[in-house]
């Protein structure tokens, strides 16, 4: 059994739990709810979840997906969510170097996927999501030898102030919001932790995963004229940052 093993062990049955407490987080957020609030409740008898059905996939399972009160069904996303945390802490394990590499790379993808959940669900990407992203940046290039502290730096202000510079431009022609601060303070991170080379190719597969996603979308709806599509740009950052830090695995 190698070394890494029970740290192993103990990131992929984490990432269960934190896969609930991301999707509860995106959950919350429209609603102008706190993470660190009460416990959640079932959103149709209101009734507060007991601790045994608060165990991450297993009560998910066990209930069949849905409320112990009432019956009513429980949004699968929670379940998804909760498969996605093990799932990233799999491939973390996967690509590490070291335990420590190991460590900061399930944090990685776990903001990550934290981020892309929050934008879909209320088109915000909250400071305690790229604040620990910006961190965990830094560590992920710090435990790296092959990196020099000021491509750091470098990153993740080419990163940030190309969106910034996106985001004053877009302001500017349109004469409203296009692009948030919240993007501009993701690409500070994904700039510090994956540096400054692979911003464009960042950049490039969110733009690609988000033309897919909105083509099928307008697809879908038919030849309707509807205004302008809104896109969650920065959940396609987010999604593009952890393929391209998975990228050895590919
Ligand atoms: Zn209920």
């Amino acid at each position: 059994m190698p070394a890494t093993a029970p740290l192993a062990f103990f990131l992929i049955l984490t990432g269960a739990a934190i896969g609930s407490f991301l999707a509860a987080w995106a959950d919350r957020l429209p609603r102008g709810e706190s993470i660190v609030g009460p416990r959640s409740r079932c959103r149709s008898c209101g009734v507060q979840i007991g601790a045994r059905d608060m165990v991450p996939v297993v009560s998910w399972l066990w209930l069949g997906g849905t409320c112990r009160g009432c019956g009513a069904a429980i949004p699968k996303r929670v379940f998804y969510a909760e498969v996605g945390g093990m799932a990233l802490a799999v491939l973390a394990v996967w690509v590490a170097q070291s335990p420590l590499h190991m460590g900061l790379g399930a944090l990685w993808l776990w903001l990550l996927m934290g981020l892309v959940l929050c934008d879909l669900a209320a088109f915000r990407l909250p400071d305690g999501l790229t604040g620990p992203l910006f961190l965990t940046g830094m560590l992920l290039a710090w435990e790296d030898p092959s990196r020099e502290l000021w491509g750091v730096l470098l990153g993740a202000a080419v990163g940030a102030g190309a969106f910034l510079a996106l985001r004053i431009g877009y302001r500017m022609l349109r004469g409203r919001e296009g692009l948030g601060l919240g993007d501009v303070k993701l690409m500070a991170g994904i700039g510090a932790g994956l540096g400054l080379t692979a911003l464009p190719m960042v950049t490039l597969v969110a733009a690609v995963l988000a033309m897919g996603v909105a083509g099928a979308m307008a697809l879908r709806r038919g030849n309707r004229p509807e205004g302008d599509l809104a896109i969650a740009f920065g959940a396609y950052l987010a999604g593009a940052a952890g393929l391209v830090w998975l990228w050895p695995l590919i």
